[in-house]
């Protein structure tokens, strides 16, 4: 099968969120499996050309975004198992050092640079004479893609096969924009209808994706049913409409990555069957952080976005009423600058139990996943999760609310039946973070329990060869019901 992933972030050339964990995992795991699979994205100025190798292809291509004509040209690279990796080179959308915008403020004209990189990749498939099967589009970026052919492309023959699967990776950020949106991406008004482009009078990239696409997926099973039911941020009509398409399929991490006994960032590498490295990483980042260096305190770390999304507030709350406990709590995020600033001011108050830092830092990540006993992961709502799944692969204890894929990958540590890899609570119910820390901190300072616990955490597995197979079982049932749906039309 021609595949090709579509999307504005992908590891290792750019990541703001879980979504570049997984357009950089799969596609390996789609490789190995025999598909002719390509990688798509935006050349942002911060992707290195030299340490990457990028080669310009000969191609010098158009389209048009409004009344302006943009060039740009096809760069190129070979990823790991040499799949081929494309970027769209344009000075103009995407020469600038944010990704999606600076200091948690978008940019302003999103719209456009997303509307001119969909154009550009369906320009670009024609150029490279790569005619997929699949155009994977994730996150409202990609949502017009599926519009493109079902509209404006639905009658050009090099597309006539080309189904798109799109996927949700959060919900929350849709790209709504005005109704000039039509003319913008070159769209006719004859489309600006409520079973197309149309969404209260505005044009919605995640709604044209979810409605236009050939198949819908979510990231985790339980956000699937949550976003249908009441977690759809306005998008449950839309999705209920297409009930029968949708698919909750659970995001992997890549193991070989995330790998305590390998990875080079850790201060002593360890594994399940020897941990003794662990409390050396424990002692690394008690110093990083100016704490005082002890085995028995209890140490909470995060690695996030910072975004109201993550529970910021109750993990904030957390600090001031856990103050006089033996805890220690290390916080690495950037994006919002208040919740930053509440975090600047609770680490004044506390400097010897609380720790932040503020930058996007891959190796601290990597630090504080392996140097904590417990992760911190109070979401209001978690389309999946990545950051627990990477806790447990570091033999750290996740701490989550029971939503979305929180309550697919954590189940709580019964002490009685030795049973379960973390601890939850339940916002929805009352429940209190506050509480469940300090219920963690008895079976931490249980030491025959934590070791328990701990195994298990290192024994959960989520790994890319499920959820890969589930994504090419999508893919297959999409092509079939296109070759059907062909039968019907082009005959
Ligand atoms: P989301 O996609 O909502 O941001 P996930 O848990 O799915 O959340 O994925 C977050 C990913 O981004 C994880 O791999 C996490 O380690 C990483 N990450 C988030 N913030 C930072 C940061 N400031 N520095 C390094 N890595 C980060």
């Amino acid at each position: 099968m021609n595949i090709l992933m579509a999307a504005s972030e992908c590891v290792p050339f750019v990541k703001v969120g879980g979504l570049a964990d997984v357009v950089g995992a799969l596609p390996k795991y789609l490789k190995k499996a025999g598909h002719d699979i390509r990688i798509i994205l935006p050349k942002y100025q911060s992707i290195d050309g030299k340490k990457y190798n990028l080669q310009t292809l000969p191609y010098k291509l158009q389209t048009q975004v409004g009344k302006d004509t943009e060039s740009f040209r096809l760069k190129y690279c070979l990823l790991q198992d040499n799949i081929r990796v494309y970027f769209i080179e344009n000075m103009r959308f995407f020469n600038r050092s944010g990704v999606y915008g600076t200091d948690g403020i978008d940019y302003s004209d999103n719209k456009e640079r997303f509307i001119f990189f969909q154009k550009a990749i369906l320009e670009s498939v024609k150029a490279l004479m790569f005619r997929p099967d699949i155009i994977h589009c994730h996150d409202w970026q990609l949502g017009l893609i599926p519009a493109y052919l079902r509209t404006n492309l639905k009658n050009d023959g090099f597309f006539w096969n080309t189904s798109s699967v799109f996927t949700i990776h959060n919900i929350a950020y849709q790209g709504q924009f005005g109704s000039d949106t039509v003319k913008i991406a070159g769209f006719s008004w004859e489309d600006f209808t409520s079973d197309k482009l149309e969404y209260y009078n505005t044009v919605n990239f995640m709604k044209c994706g979810i409605k236009l696409s050939d198949a819908v997926s979510t990231v985790s099973p339980t956000y699937a049913k949550e976003i249908k039911e009441f977690n759809g941020m306005g998008m449950e009509s839309v999705l209920n409409l297409r009930q029968d398409d949708i698919y909750g399929i659970l995001n992997g991490i890549d193991y070989d990555y995330w790998n305590p006994a390998t990875d080079k960032n850790i201060k002593a590498n360890y594994s399940k069957d020897n941990i003794q490295g662990k409390a050396i990483c424990k002692a690394d980042l008690q110093k990083l952080c100016g704490f005082e260096i002890k085995k028995d305190v209890y140490l909470l770390g995060c690695v996030s976005r910072l975004d109201e999304q993550k529970g910021f507030d109750i993990i904030i709350d957390a600090f001031y009423k856990l103050n006089n406990a033996d805890i220690q709590f290390v916080v690495l995020g950037s994006g919002n600058s208040e919740i930053k600033r509440k975090l600047q001011e609770a680490v004044k108050k506390m400097p010897k139990k609380v720790a932040a830092f503020f930058d996007y830092n891959e190796s601290l990540a990597h630090k504080i996943y392996a140097g904590c006993d417990a992760y911190m992961m109070p979401s209001k709502f978690e389309p999946c999760g990545l950051s627990q799944m990477i806790a447990l692969a570091y033999g750290t204890a996740p701490i989550v609310n029971r939503t979305g894929g929180l309550s697919d990958t954590i189940t709580y540590y019964n002490h009685f039946t030795k049973h379960g890899n973390g601890f939850m609570f339940n916002i929805t119910y009352g429940e209190n973070f506050v509480q469940t820390i300090l219920k963690s901190e008895k079976i931490f300072k249980d030491k025959k329990n934590w070791n328990v616990l701990i195994q298990n955490a290192f024994k959960s597995n989520f790994s890319w060869d499920k959820s890969s197979v589930e994504y090419e079982k999508m893919y297959n049932i999409t092509v079939l019901n296109k070759q059907n749906e062909n039968i019907f039309t082009h005959s």
